[in-house]
């Protein structure tokens, strides 16, 4: 099978030719329909993300169809469903799996990262529990929920316990993951209209994006102060989906006391954090992914139409070209890799 592959880093991806993977044991075989491409694939390329085994198939937004199952693979869809992959495949055995977050398992590992993702025309997947059944959703427009969707919704389910009515809420960078964040904070039910959401960009054309999709207020690469006098006071709540040293600076100066900063964007910025700043008693969290729940939960909006986004799909072949048009910022949806 044919499968786009990293050996190294810093070099270029290459389309090889593979044995097609078969499944043993618990494990089951996914013919991939389509593969998102996120920009932490980038950040894998180029090296700069750590926990990366090469060489690897790179790709971790993955939907397809039961192809075939190992002989423990008890409770495994029925061969030829449609299926959304999990990404965060722990040990299933310790704590933070025995309480639903495999992602944040010590032991986990994740398609495209250490274990073989979705940049072919199949994978294996480790259990039948890291597969969610998709019921009317396409599984090429379906694969960006298995993490562009995802990971924003556990960042404003986080944030939950500072999203009060008239609460101030800031989101740095509306791409694909802040774009579904803000559709998130609207869909807080009893919030819906008591929240203030200002988003932050450099791009005039996600800024329009993030207006239609319920933003209050739209600021181009807006000083902290300018920020918060649109705002009308300090923020509540930061998302920052970008997470470079300046959006954590500018998250810093604009979040109020006791207020939270969530870092999702894996630009690799960090933070200095003492008494000066960032203000008093605030919060600084990250966001890895979400839980098995929260993508069943993210599915289950998006099944009953409640979410926007868009996906273009690419023929896989051109996997380098579409990390090339990422780079260059030259993507309106979610590029998603067709086989
Ligand atoms: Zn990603
Ligand atoms: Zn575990």
């Amino acid at each position: 099978m044919r499968a786009v592959r990293l050996h190294a880093p810093g070099e270029a991806m290459r389309l090889d030719e593979i044995p097609t993977p078969e499944p043993s044991g618990t494990e089951v075989r996914i013919s991939v329909a389509g593969c998102g491409v996120c920009r932490t694939d980038l950040h894998i390329v180029d090296g700069t993300q750590t926990r990366v085994s090469l060489p690897v198939t790179l790709g971790h937004e993955v939907a397809g169809y039961v192809d075939a199952v190992g002989a423990d693979a008890d409770g495994a869809p029925p061969i030829g469903q449609a299926v959304l992959v999990y990404g965060g495949w722990g040990c299933g055995r310790c704590r933070e799996c025995l309480a639903g977050a495999e992602q944040r398992c010590d032991r986990s590992m994740a398609p495209g990262f250490q274990a073989d993702g979705g940049y072919a025309e199949a994978m294996l997947v480790p259990h039948p529990r890291h597969l969610v059944p998709l019921q009317q959703l396409d599984p090429v427009r379906a694969a960006p929920l298995a993490d562009a969707g995802v990971t924003p919704y556990r960042a404003v389910r986080r944030a939950e316990r500072w999203l009060v009515p008239g609460a101030r809420v800031v989101v740095i960078g509306a791409g694909a993951l802040g774009q579904f964040a803000l559709q998130y904070l609207r869909l807080v039910p009893e919030h819906e209209s008591d929240l203030t959401v200002a988003v932050q960009e450099l791009s005039a054309s996600r800024l329009e994006r993030a207006t239609e999709l319920g933003a209050d207020l739209a600021l181009l690469d807006p000083a902290p102060e300018v920020l918060r006098t649109a705002l009308g006071g300090a923020a509540d709540v930061v998302l920052d989906f970008v997470g470079t040293d300046a959006t954590l600076t500018q998250a810093a100066a604009v979040v109020a006391p006791d207020g939270l900063v969530v870092l999702v964007g894996e630009a690799g910025g960090t933070l200095s954090f003492g008494f000066e700043r960032p203000p008093v008693e605030a919060w600084l969290t990250t966001v890895a992914w979400g839980s098995l729940d929260d993508l069943r939960a993210v599915v289950r909006l998006a099944e009953d139409g409640l979410l926007r986004w868009e996906v273009e799909p690419v023929p896989l072949a051109d996997a380098s070209a579409a990390h090339a048009r990422l780079r260059a910022d030259d993507v309106r949806g979610r590029l998603v890799l067709v086989p």
